[in-house]
């Protein structure tokens, strides 16, 4: 039998990668995971983990505003920056040391170096050492997209958003997904001036309609600009260090920061896969099989590179369905439907299952229900703002086959729900649970 220095050599130590190497080492494989920037991956570094903790500092503008009402004298609150920005790091390095050191503890390798493909079992570091390996797992994440046009380097993208100097006075955010709202949310709560601008005339391709009309509806009444159909044309730096954004079909705008959200992409360029002969689709993501493995039988890939569900539960998932398939003899596979996920703008949405419109298409006759509601915080605040949860049934089975909901904590009363709609439970089951009052999850029992 030929003999590797590893068993598993895993490139990239984010969510993927470091459960699969963590759960092969279990297993009794020799393990170790090259890592060229830090351990933990986009999640923990420049991801959900910071953005969650801004979003929250956010969030404290309304809060503060809203204590007014319940009696709170709270004065003239200042927010600062620089303050928020370095406790979040410090998190940061926290969990970073702390995966670190849940890897060592597992007896895994971790190489702080760049790994690139030579050949089926062997790999280069950046270093000049050369290793081989019985299986190599490609992880390395995701990149974001910049478009292309000229000026685009005087924009940052999420991977430099944390690290902001000062806080932008006027923030154009490029984009209309995921980290666009979130972004928006974080910015405005800060007092920024915040402008989305977006190719399409359309945000949040994919969620419920109507839940993403209502977070424009919300988000411009807050204050927040919109521009549609807008694609760039060209970045300008003026001569104050600003910003001037041309985009077609609508007048320049002058910003202070401009962000870039405009999608990620696998990051697969330079890892010298086509070494050992991996096959890449258009976007440069690796193709694998159910079980994660690529073309090349020792060469597997979970996570954003595969591009399939950019999440990071499912890396999770994907990364131990490997070690428990290659490394602990249990063949275990994703299952990839009803996947519950949010965006933590502000107020933030969350779903599982089919929006109405996919429920239409796929099943023809369906139920919907729904609430649209002022939670009482919201009334007692003298804060216009309405909630909307949605039911889709399937009129047939009358199974829940989806939920979908805008407005506070949507996130934690939906993973609940979720596992209502994942075990395919039925409407009913919903209205014969007791509702528990006051609360805004009751609305989930009560919808007739
Ligand atoms: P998204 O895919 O969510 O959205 C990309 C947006 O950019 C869309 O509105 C799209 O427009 C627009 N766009 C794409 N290309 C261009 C271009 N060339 N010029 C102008 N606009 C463009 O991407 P994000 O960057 O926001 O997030 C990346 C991924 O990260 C998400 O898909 C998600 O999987 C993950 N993520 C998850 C989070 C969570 O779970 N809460 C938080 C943040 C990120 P259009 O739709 O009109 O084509």
């Amino acid at each position: 039998m030929t003999s590797y220095d590893y068993d598993l050599f895993t490139i990239g130590a984010g969510s993927g990668g470091v459960r699969a190497s963590r759960v092969s080492s279990a297993y009794g494989a020799k393990v170790a995971v090259a890592e060229e920037y830090r351990v933990g991956g986009t999640c923990v570094i420049r991801g959900c983990v910071p953005k969650k903790l801004l979003v929250y500092g956010a969030h404290f503008a309304e809060d503060l505003q809203d204590a007014k009402r319940f009696g709170w004298d709270v004065g003239t609150p200042k927010f600062d920056w620089v303050t928020l920005r370095d406790n979040v790091m410090a998190d940061v390095d926290r969990i970073n040391k702390a995966y670190t050191e849940t890897l060592e503890n597992h007896k895994v390798e971790v190489i702080l170096d760049r790994a690139v493909v030579k050949g089926p079992h062997e790999l280069e570091l950046a270093s000049g050492r050369t290793v081989t390996a019985g299986k190599i797992l490609v992880a390395p994440g995701a990149w974001p997209i910049v478009p292309d046009v000229p000026g685009a380097e005087y924009g940052i993208t999420s991977n430099e958003v944390f690290h902001l100097d000062a806080l932008p006075r006027r923030v154009v955010i490029a984009g209309g997904g995921y980290i666009a709202n979130e972004f928006a949310g974080i910015f405005h709560g800060f007092g920024s001036h915040v402008t989305i601008v977006n190719r399409s005339d359309t945000i949040l391709r994919g969620y419920d309609e109507q839940i993403r009309d209502r977070l424009l509806q919300i988000s411009m009444t807050k204050g927040i600009e919109f521009r549609f159909n807008a694609p760039f044309e060209k970045i300008e730096k003026l001569d104050d260090g600003s910003l001037k954004i041309f985009m077609a079909g609508c007048e320049p705008i002058i910003a202070d920061c401009l962000l870039f959200a405009t999608g990620r992409k696998p990051k697969t360029e330079g890892l010298g896969l086509e070494n050992a002969g991996v096959a890449l689709d258009k976007q440069g993501a690796v193709i694998v099989d159910e079980d994660n493995r690529s073309n090349v039988e020792s060469i597997y890939a979970v996570g954003d590179v595969t591009n399939r569900v950019q999440l990071t539960p499912i890396a999770i998932r994907e990364g131990q369905a490997f070690a428990d398939s290659v490394f602990g003899k249990k063949p275990t596979r994703v299952d990839y439907t009803n996947i519950p996920s949010a965006v933590f703008s502000t107020p933030p949405i969350a779903g599982v299952g089919m929006t109405e419109g996919q429920a239409r298409n796929k099943l023809g006759s369906i139920k919907v229900y729904q609430s649209d509601f002022r939670p009482m915080k919201n009334v007692l605040a003298g804060r216009n703002e309405r909630s909307l949860y949605k039911m889709i049934v399937d009129a047939v089975t009358e199974k829940v086959v989806g939920l979908h909901m805008i407005g506070p904590d949507a996130p934690e009363i939906l993973q609940a729900a979720a596992v209502a709609v994942k075990a395919g439970l039925t409407k009913q089951a919903f209205d014969d649970t007791v509702a528990l009052h006051p609360s805004m999850a009751e609305e989930l029992v009560l919808l007739r």
